[in-house]
């Protein structure tokens, strides 16, 4: 490949181009492995951002893709529907919070966020009230685009770059207590203060239930969900979920929400929606919202992206349904918990780690001093797995169908570079 020219020309996420880090040329994948172009074999451990949840290269799913295209791999939403919609909305609804019954089909997570929240919007000025502020919680991740960025944490989504064009919202302190410690009442009380004090001008509360992805891997008591949506129950307002990372049974339960067994009124789907074959989210909300937001001045929803409902996306986001619902990934998310639950927790004796947390399928270990991208990044590969760390966070969620042999190797990994000064800058 000519890495020459993706250096000079080709931008990666989050990257400068005037120090361009080395990027990896991946050639092929199968299962849990991929493949450089020289054939070095690594094992994934990250799913490609928690997308490839069934590993690549599945059987099943290329076959629905193959199938689609053959037939149609687009057409128009507009006036027009097919089968692989039809399909795949059904089977969403099936299986989601049961008071959801309408589905909104884009085409990224953080399209399916500013819809989440444009529907809130429009839901309120139908019901006749001025409301454009939205509640969320420090540490969040919602996107990267500007709705979606007005949610995410403002320090590390830099709001200070975009002063005078980024709304401003509010944001409430994160829950410190941890998913496996004893809840801690006073958790709550910074979010209970802020929505006391602007819930007349609140739209909705947006948040990632259960675990904060990419804002800090923060995996937090159920409990504090629980109050969440009290609290937003007391005071009449929209709950949206984002499980765009912890939807599909990546935490151990299909969608992370289930913890604390409350529904929201709005959810946004993503990332694992296609097993991590192709682009394509899902906003689903109740009939109430749906039919109020429908009442108002404008008499629709106001968004419809070209690429809504793709065929082919839908066709294998079906067949990847279908692989959820045969149920399989219980046994293996519950099978790698199991193994975090022993081996990762170990990792709390390095000096180099101030905490691990674990739950489903999702292993992370905080460290005192943030990576050195470059030489930990270059570690990995040698050692045959593939992690991408961030900050001072080294976390892993690998493909459901991954063994023993393949957690072992990413923990091997990990524990060399945890021994590696060179891979943190001191
Ligand atoms: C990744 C992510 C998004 C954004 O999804 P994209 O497909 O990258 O636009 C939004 N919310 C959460 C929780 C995410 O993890």
């Amino acid at each position: 490949m000519d890495l020459a020219f993706d250096r000079q020309h080709i931008w990666h996420p989050y990257t400068s181009t005037l120090t361009p880090l080395t990027c990896y040329p991946v050639s092929h994948s199968q299962g849990v492995y991929l493949y450089l172009e020289d054939e070095t074999a690594l094992v994934d451990g990250m799913s490609s951002w928690w997308s490839a949840i069934h590993g690549y290269n599945h059987p099943e799913l290329n076959q629905a893709a193959h199938d689609q295209i053959n037939k149609m791999s687009h057409v128009m939403f507009g006036g027009i529907t097919h089968q692989p919609a039809i399909d795949v909305c059904k089977k969403l609804l099936a299986i989601a919070p049961n008071n959801l019954q309408h589905v909104f089909l884009a085409d990224s997570g953080s399209v399916a966020v500013e819809v989440s929240l444009k529907m809130a919007l429009q839901y309120w000025h139908a019901k006749g009230e001025s409301r454009s502020k939205f509640l969320t919680l420090r540490h969040g991740y919602h996107g990267d685009t500007f709705a979606a960025m007005s949610v995410t944490d403002p320090d590390n989504s830099m709001h200070n770059l975009y002063k005078g064009f980024l709304p401003q919202h509010i944001f409430a302190q994160s829950p410190q207590g941890g998913f496996w410690q004893p809840w801690d009442e006073s958790d709550i009380d910074d979010f209970r203060e802020k929505i006391a004090q602007h819930h007349s001008q609140l739209a909705a509360v947006i948040l990632e239930p259960i675990v904060q992805g990419a804002g800090g891997m923060r995996i937090y008591h159920p409990e504090f969900l629980r109050r969440v949506r009290q609290l937003c129950d007391e005071y009449n307002l929209l709950l949206i979920l984002d499980e765009i990372a912890t939807g599909f049974g990546r935490t151990g339960k299909l969608f992370a929400c289930e913890h604390a067994e409350v529904q929201p009124d709005i959810l946004c789907l993503g990332k694992a929606l296609t097993g991590g074959y192709m682009t394509l989210s899902a906003t689903l909300t109740t009939k109430k919202v749906a039919d109020t937001v429908c009442g108002g001045e404008a008499g629709c929803f106001m968004h419809g992206p070209t690429f809504m409902g793709n065929p082919l996306a839908c066709a294998v986001a079906s067949a990847s349904l279908d692989i959820i619902a045969s149920g399989k990934w219980k046994q293996q998310v519950q099978q790698i918990e199991s193994f975090f639950a022993k081996e990762l927790v170990k990792f709390e004796a390095f000096e180099q780690v101030k905490q691990v947390r674990y739950l489903g399928a999702i292993g992370v270990i905080e460290t005192h001093h943030s990576v050195n991208m470059e030489i930990i990044q270059a570690l990995f590969v040698e050692l045959g797995v593939w992690i991408r760390p961030f900050g001072r966070l080294i976390y892993i969620m690998p493909p459901y169908i991954s063994q023993p042999e393949h957690l072992n190797k990413l923990l091997t990994a990990i524990k060399s570079a945890l021994n590696t000064p060179e891979c943190f800058n001191q």
